[in-house]
């Protein structure tokens, strides 16, 4: 019996974006966009930062005037005064040839150009522009990622395939044909680009909509259609819980047909909320599909009528909050580290089960059981703690086996398992 897993990766024209390999079977690549104004450097810097210590591979900033295009390569050059070298990408809308022209040193401190075919210019303009900011990418040696949206989608092109639907002796539903014209703008346009001069491998193509079901057929065309690699991700999924399920379920779907080079998750923050919470959820999004690794993962249970205390909840936060804290060091000193698996269970029904199934977990007792929580490691029963200490001995455990495990002495046996 074979373990289950993903269809096989979609072959992708790979895309070097500043380093980073978009594509061509290249893990997939977590992204982020910031929300600061870009002609703040400082605060636009900063969050780029905080981003890229989350996890962001990539990270895109809005160019949308003079003074942001201005402030391109001084928080470029802010970032690289702080270590942070996380590829820059420059998101451009109506005015993007002018400003790629006018500003040159912007041009040049960009890792790559996303472009709208959308909102690049209207009627005989819309060629010349779309042109001149490809012309920039192939003399600054950039890739350009061409994203059609829902929400912006090119108005001519969608005009013409309704008229000719119209005039069909079997028509098709309207909603199917907006799908074909965000298909045919994201392919059009690379074909276009390429005319020019730009190369298959400069170019990576979205397609985002704001519905679970549209953003899986648009996407499953693109993938039967093109070999260009391709960025995932739901277009204004939302707040909260509804940002995530909708995310999730879309871009799980698609990464499952093993579609999709890059993804980002467009979550609405809370006013005053974190940003890096999109990079968070779609590496546990990679990470729980069983795609990437990024940090331990602690399995809890959901807790029901038997956990009559919170002691159980309080250690599973306890323990997901020490690791998260802890990983930006563990990674440097403990190699591998990410690969941990911790458990923490509120009863005897499931939690010496499960317990053996992690590397280190923990059983705490539930209504009517002795007060007593066995630790596992490794699958095998190596303590039972009881009193007021439970957690602070568990996570001193959780520490020593880190060390032992992932340790330089630890090392070889890492290594050989
Ligand atoms: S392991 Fe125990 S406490 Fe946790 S959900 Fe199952 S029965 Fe309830």
């Amino acid at each position: 019996m074979t373990e289950a897993g993903p269809q096989q990766r979609r072959r992708s024209v790979p895309v070097d974006v500043g380093g980073v390999l978009v594509g061509g079977g290249a893990p997939v690549v977590v992204q982020s966009m910031t929300n600061t104004d870009t002609a703040d450097v400082e605060e636009t810097a900063r969050q780029v930062a905080a981003l890229a210590a989350a996890g962001s591979e990539i990270v895109r900033i809005t160019v949308d005037r003079n003074e942001a295009a201005a402030a391109v390569p001084r928080i470029k050059e802010r970032l690289n005064k702080m270590g942070v070298g996380v590829p820059i990408v420059g998101d451009f809308h109506y005015i993007g040839h002018k400003l790629l022209a006018e500003y040159p040193a912007c041009a040049e401190a960009l890792d790559k150009y996303r472009i709208n075919p959308g909102n690049v210019g209207f009627k005989e303009k819309k060629d010349r522009q779309f042109g001149a900011i490809v012309e920039t990418a192939i003399k600054h040696g950039k890739p350009v990622r061409i994203g059609a949206n829902w929400g912006s989608l090119d108005q001519e092109l969608l005009t013409r395939l309704m008229d000719e639907n119209a005039r069909s002796p079997s028509p098709r539903d309207a909603r199917e044909v907006t799908r074909e014209a965000m298909v045919q703008s994201a392919l059009l346009s690379a074909e276009r680009a390429e005319e020019i001069g730009l190369a298959r491998d400069r170019i990576i193509l979205s397609a985002k909509v704001s519905a679970v079901q549209d953003l899986i057929a648009v996407y499953d065309d693109l993938a039967r259609r093109s070999d260009y690699a391709l960025h995932l991700g739901l277009t204004e999924a939302g707040m909260g819980s509804k940002g995530i399920v909708a995310s999730a379920a879309a871009l799980s779907v698609l990464l499952q047909r093993g579609i999709g080079d890059t993804i980002r998750i467009s979550l609405t923050p809370e006013p005053g909320g974190d940003r890096t919470l999109e990079v968070k959820v779609a590496q546990e999004l990679l990470q729980t599909m069983g795609f990437r690794v990024f940090v331990p993962l602690v399995a809890a249970c959901p807790g029901c009528g038997r956990t009559t205390s919170t002691t159980f909840q309080e250690l599973a936060r306890d323990i997901q909050g020490f690791i998260h804290a802890s990983m930006p060091q563990w990674k440097r000193s403990y190699p591998g580290v990410e690969t941990l698996n911790v458990a923490v269970m509120g009863c005897i029904v499931n939690g010496p089960g499960e317990s053996k199934h992690a590397d280190i977990g923990i059983s705490l007792p539930g209504t009517g059981e002795q007060p007593a929580a066995p630790v596992f490691i490794d699958g095998k029963k190596v303590a039972t703690l009881r009193g007021a200490t439970v957690a602070a001995e568990f996570k001193q455990m959780v520490i020593d086996y880190i060390a032992r495990r992932f340790g330089q002495a630890g090392a070889g046996r890492t290594a050989a398992e």
